[in-house]
């Protein structure tokens, strides 16, 4: 399955970000390094277009689709030379498809900072740093291997590799991220092997408190102006308050609260949602008696690939699929009536599957 790494400075608030989004319970406490473990979490993704299904179908079941997200233990100043948890910390980090970078925008004087003072864009510079600082390792590694094939081989492969590491390696050494670094869709392909920390898709939280959540504060100005350039989602959550609004036992006593305090929507479900999008990830259903059910497929797969999400049969039996759109079964109201008005597309194994597709898949055994 794919995954979020969440990341950050100690005592930013991870553990409690971490706590309210999954059921887990991660230890959150007021000291550094309470997060040992890297601590998964399974998180369903809210789609409100499931409510709408469950109501026209009345199935037996409704089975919401998931992402998983990773709470990777408090990276410090100096983690690339193994400061702390540094290179465990940085292995976790190698494992995760995009990473969540939480970032402290609260003032409490009772939660210590590691450096004494509020200043996200600063804890972000730390931790960009250490990550940079890993890559540049990665990279100079390879530099080395990749000049003596090239020389001796003369693969015009090696080549074309030793041209992106060298524009990785100017990149890092003027302190920017790999994710900044243009490159051409063959470059794209010799890149992705070399698995950059700093390559990951990102966004960031900035954690408030529950007097900021709606109008952000200056912290939150400073974080949005100094990464406007990456094009990169900022969030901004108050995780103590979520973590409170969590633990409320009904839904109505969780809008109540929300509603209370200005806001639509929880910061954790907005969170979740972002992050699907920040994987790239697209939502096909299937609605029958027993179970109406959202399934996760990367954007762009073929109708065989998606198939296979829900089984390996389904794709290597493929024969085709018929597809409704989601807002034609909710205008007709069911499959019959989809099926009677022509809105039930018959499709083969080039379609590609949309968002919103509900699939129903024909296969061999
Ligand atoms: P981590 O080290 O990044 O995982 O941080 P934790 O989630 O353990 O949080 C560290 C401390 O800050 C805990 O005592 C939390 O209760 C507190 N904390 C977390 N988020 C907030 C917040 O939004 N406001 C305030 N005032 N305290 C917070």
């Amino acid at each position: 399955a794919l995954q979020c790494g969440i990341v950050g400075l100690p005592n930013v608030g991870k553990s409690t970000l971490f706590n309210c989004l999954s059921n887990a319970k991660a230890q959150s406490a007021n000291f550094p390094f309470c997060t040992i473990e890297p601590n998964v979490g399974v998180i369903t993704v809210p789609d409100e277009r499931l409510v709408q299904l469950e109501k026209l179908v009345k199935p037996q079941k409704v089975v919401p689709t998931t992402v998983e997200i990773v709470d990777i233990a408090g990276l410090v100043k100096g983690a690339s030379k193994g400061e702390g948890l540094g290179n465990k910390f940085l292995a976790n980090i190698r494992e995760t498809d995009a990473i969540i970078h939480v970032l402290r925008c609260f003032e409490d004087d009772n939660v210590t900072h590691v450096d004494g003072s509020i200043d996200p864009v600063r804890d972000k510079d730390v931790i960009d740093m250490e990550l940079q600082l890993k890559d540049l390792e990665t990279i100079d590694g390879r530099i080395t291997k990749t000049e003596k094939i090239a020389k001796t081989s003369k693969d015009p492969e090696a080549k074309r590799l030793l041209d992106v590491l060298l524009k990785y390696k100017a990149a890092l050494e003027s302190g920017k991220s790999a994710r900044t670094v243009e490159l051409s869709d063959q470059e794209q392909k010799v890149a992705k092997d070399l698995f950059l920390l700093t390559n990951k898709p990102i966004m960031y939280v900035c954690n408030v408190d529950e007097a900021s959540v709606v109008t952000g504060n200056k912290h939150v100005e400073a974080v949005k102006e100094n990464v406007k350039d990456e094009e990169a989602q900022v969030l901004v959550i108050a995780a103590q308050t979520e973590a409170e609004i969590a633990e409320l036992e009904t839904f109505e006593e969780r809008q109540m609260f929300l509603d209370d305090l200005g806001l639509r929507e929880s910061g954790v479900s907005k969170l979740i949602r972002s992050a699907y999008q920040l994987l790239n990830l697209k939502t096909y259903f299937t609605a029958g008696e027993k179970e109406v059910r959202a399934w996760t497929f990367p954007a762009g797969a073929l109708a065989p690939q998606a198939a296979g999400v829900i089984h390996t049969d389904f794709e290597k039996g493929f024969i085709r699929a018929e597809v409704i759109k989601y807002d034609e079964y909710v205008a007709l109201g069911s499959e019959q009536a989809c099926k009677e008005a022509g809105k039930m597309h018959i499709e083969g194994k080039e379609y590609e599957v949309q968002d919103g597709d509900i699939m129903h898949f024909r296969f061999n055994v």
